[in-house]
């Protein structure tokens, strides 16, 4: 079918002194709406670029997209008369940093932000704006969300940060979202809230997800299929349950096998004692 983001043999290179390399290496992804692919390797295997070269924010020296195409919404975002300006106010593509502190401006109050991301693309009075703003912040349950949408950045936790990341990332009700590492900067306990969160305003939002990890466990849990990456290529794609099952490829068992209770099986995984909840970030 039509996916929301199609993906066609992607290269984006980089230029670092004399060297010319291949970050991004003939990379095809099809992501269907509301479904939630991962994309994992390790450090280094192209993952963030690939996910930037999407979004066009690939600097350009040192890097370039030499090659293939990203098709959303019948446009070729990489087409060069696709400019950035339209693709912030018209893409239904969001994008979630690892650093939620990418997304926040320090001296704007959080509510001043999602509403300016909301006003983009509804332009409506400052009221409504308000209480927009207060609907995202509970979309994505911050507690006192009427109170919090007065709050600066630094007054919230890291964990309640991210959650206003992924409102803003909400603000324009976005047909997929790219999550580049979300929850790594994120203490543990924090980790498994923002991960369930993701994929119940996945259901709730009907919004795909392209997740970029390097945890087979997160991938495991969350994803419905998965694209291993390696030295900026492709080794293997499919469904998660396959991949899991049968990895053809040696870096896929390699990967696994950082998390030895995939040995389990993915179903049981589920019910391997989770971690404890947060004491800091949302009330009981
Ligand atoms: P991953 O996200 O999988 O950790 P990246 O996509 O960030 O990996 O990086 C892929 C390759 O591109 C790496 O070799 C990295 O060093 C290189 N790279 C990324 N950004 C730049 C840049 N701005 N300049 C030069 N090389 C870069």
């Amino acid at each position: 079918g039509e996916g929301v983001l199609d993906i066609r043999e992607l290269e984006t290179q980089f230029h670092v002194g004399k060297r010319v390399f291949k970050a991004v290496n003939q990379v095809s992804l099809n992501i269907e709406p509301g479904e939630c692919l991962g994309v994992i390797g390790e450090s280094g295997s192209g993952k963030s670029v690939t996910a930037l070269s999407v979004m066009g924010l690939v600097a350009s020296p040192p890097g370039v997209i030499t090659g293939g195409a990203v098709f959303h919404g019948g446009q070729d975002l990489v087409g060069a008369r696709y400019s950035t300006l339209r693709r912030l106010r018209g893409d239904k593509v969001a994008y979630i940093f690892q650093d939620p502190l990418s997304t926040l401006h320090p001296l704007i109050r959080v509510g001043e932000q999602l509403a300016e991301a909301i006003r983009v693309h509804h332009p409506v009075g400052k009221a409504e704006l308000r209480q927009r703003a207060i609907d995202l912040l509970n979309d994505v349950r911050i507690p006192n969300a009427e109170s919090r949408v007065d709050s600066y950045p630094h007054e919230m936790s890291g964990g309640m940060r991210q959650r206003v990341a992924i409102a803003m990332a909400l603000a324009n009700e976005p047909e997929v979202i790219i999550a580049d590492e979300p929850t790594t900067a994120l203490d543990v306990t924090v980790q498994a809230q923002v991960l369930s969160l993701l994929d119940d305003l996945r259901r709730e939002h009907n919004v795909a997800i392209m997740f970029i990890t390097h945890d087979f466990g997160v991938v495991a849990q969350l994803c419905d299929r998965v694209a291993v990456m390696y030295g900026g290529q492709i080794v293997e794609q499919g469904t998660t349950d396959d991949i899991l099952a049968n990895p053809a490829h040696p870096y896929t068992r390699k990967l696994m096998e950082c998390v030895p209770e995939l040995g389990a099986g993915r179903r049981e995984l589920a019910a391997i004692p989770g971690l404890p909840p947060a004491v800091d970030d949302l009330p009981p």
